[in-house]
């Protein structure tokens, strides 16, 4: 592994003049960038569905997806999206003393409605001090009409968006025995049309599957930079009661990976990472009921303090393992 200095000292100076001493582009840093000032995500929860779960690609839905789908910690979904946000914001603004916010929508396949009800519910949105729209989704729920009305929205409102698009492993054999239901082409595929309607993309990736190796990591940040998208949300993964892998964790049928695996790969990912790519986050957190396992049991800043130390321990920066094709 090669130290980058040049790409290390331009971030750190950036950084310091934030106050923060990261060595890679983190949300926090790129949200002040963005918005001049601190911005929070508000979630939004939608009654969606998800293709994996009801047929329409496969059923059961990915082996680690509880019945709340990838998000916890929602209001109901029943609730208008316009209220979930007010009541968020009242309470996130309070808590946090922030003025600006972004509208998430989190929970399963956000874009999976028909067009007119897709249109109804992020229009909702529109409201003062929100200045992003994020919604995740999957690669097969990239529709032309859904996307073109998001193109129209951000001309019209200036409102920033970003579909977050779930890719989890660089390695089709992963994938499958995840039951994903899409492959990795699928998911480039679905990048670059997101991109053609000029909105952003936000990638996730889980760091620690033990069927990848390091260099199935470090593929992923090469990847994922040569296709040019804007963020990445890294996971850790997290074993819930009730699910397929669940029940394999507890037959014994499936290991997780020791800690100190993950917090290399994550060095690994960061280091082959273009350094212009914004890290949303790097560790998972679980809903405190029904987790089988997360992280060790270790909390997620103590994690990421290990990240940090091992970084600066072998000279890491993110994008300096990177490559500009
Ligand atoms: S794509 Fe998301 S919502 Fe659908 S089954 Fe997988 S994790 Fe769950």
């Amino acid at each position: 592994m090669h130290i980058c200095l040049k790409t290390h000292n331009k971030r750190s100076k950036i950084l310091n003049n934030d106050n923060l001493n990261l060595p890679y582009y983190g949300f926090s840093e790129y949200l002040k960038q963005r918005y001049g000032e601190r911005t929070y995500k508000l979630p939004v929860n939608l009654p969606a569905g998800c293709p994996n779960r009801d047929g329409r690609v496969a059923t059961g839905g990915c082996i680690f997806c509880g019945e709340e789908g990838a998000g916890f910690e929602l209001l109901p979904s029943f609730l208008p999206v316009r209220e979930q946000l007010l009541k968020n914001k009242e309470y996130i603004g309070k808590k946090y003393n922030v003025q600006k916010f972004i509208a998430y929508f989190q929970n399963y396949s956000n874009t999976y409605f028909p067009y007119k009800v897709f249109c109804e519910y992020i229009s909702q949105a529109i409201i003062p001090d929100v200045v992003a729209i994020y919604i995740s989704t999957r690669p097969d729920c990239i529709y032309p009409e859904h996307m073109q009305f998001l193109k129209d929205m951000k001309e019209k409102t200036g409102v920033d968006i970003t579909l977050e698009i779930g890719l989890q492993s660089i390695n089709n054999e992963t994938l499958k025995f995840l039951n994903r239901g899409h492959t990795v082409e699928d998911f480039f595929q679905a990048v670059e049309r997101v991109k053609g309607y000029g909105l952003d993309v936000c990638a996730h990736v889980i760091q620690d599957l033990p069927m990848d190796t390091v260099e199935d990591i470090a593929c992923c940040a090469d990847q994922l930079s040569s296709a040019g998208v804007h963020q990445v949300k890294c996971h850790s993964l997290y074993i819930l009661d009730g699910t397929v892998l669940g029940d394999l964790y507890q037959q014994g049928r499936f290991q997780v990976l020791p800690l100190e695996d993950f917090i290399k790969r994550t060095g690994v990912f960061l280091s082959h990472l273009d350094p212009s790519v914004v890290v949303q986050r790097l560790i998972s957190r679980a809903p405190k009921e029904r987790t089988l396992y997360c992280n060790h049991s270790t909390g997620w800043w103590k994690v990421h303090d290990m990240i940090l130390e091992y970084m600066t321990k072998e000279g890491l920066s993110q994008g300096c393992s990177y490559q500009k094709p």
